[in-house]
């Protein structure tokens, strides 16, 4: 058991790096899991959305919820249907925390590589949350109320 785990964590870690940048479906690990071509553990499926569990998890029960169709991420080739995946992490969320008896859980996108995304098809993160866990949040920085005036206003100058 232990030893399939390495090696599907080598393989697959050689498979990312050799394929650093997946902007495509032939060359996406993911789409590779949804052909089958790759061997995931199922959580659930339906016509749009396959949730398996992540291969190196920050805790127990961390899953994966991905949309069928391949997009880079998650503002991109997505015309109003990523709703698909949000009922799926309904659906799934509340088992998860049951099977694995967690205490509360944080959804997470990584969108590029300045964000830690290293999986290049859209995925949502659904990782589960045990009091003391020991996970830390990312830092906040402080902000005066110019600032934030100034920043919004700049931000609704490009909606403009
Ligand atoms: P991100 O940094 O947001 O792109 O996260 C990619 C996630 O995909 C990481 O948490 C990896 O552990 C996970 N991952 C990569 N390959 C696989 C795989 N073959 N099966 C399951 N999870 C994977
Ligand atoms: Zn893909």
């Amino acid at each position: 058991m232990l030893n399939t785990y390495k090696y599907l964590c080598k393989k697959n870690t050689r498979f990312i790096i050799k394929n650093k940048k997946q902007n495509n479906m032939d060359n996406c690990i993911f789409c590779k899991i949804i052909k089958g071509e790759i061997p995931c553990e199922k959580i659930y499926e339906d016509e749009y959305t396959l949730a398996f569990l992540d291969i190196m998890p920050v805790n127990e029960g961390h899953t994966l919820v991905i949309p069928k169709k391949h997009s880079e991420q998650l503002i991109l080739n997505h015309d109003g249907d990523l709703h698909h995946v949000m009922d799926t992490i309904r659906k799934v969320v509340p088992i998860i925390l049951k099977a694995v008896k967690a205490d509360g859980w944080n959804l997470g996108v990584n969108n590029g590589k300045a964000a830690g995304q290293a999986v290049f098809h859209t995925h949502f993160h659904l990782i589960q949350r045990f009091a003391n866990d020991g996970l830390k949040h990312w830092p906040h920085k402080n902000s005066t109320p110019e600032e934030r005036t100034k920043l919004a206003e700049k931000i609704q100058q490009v909606l403009k």
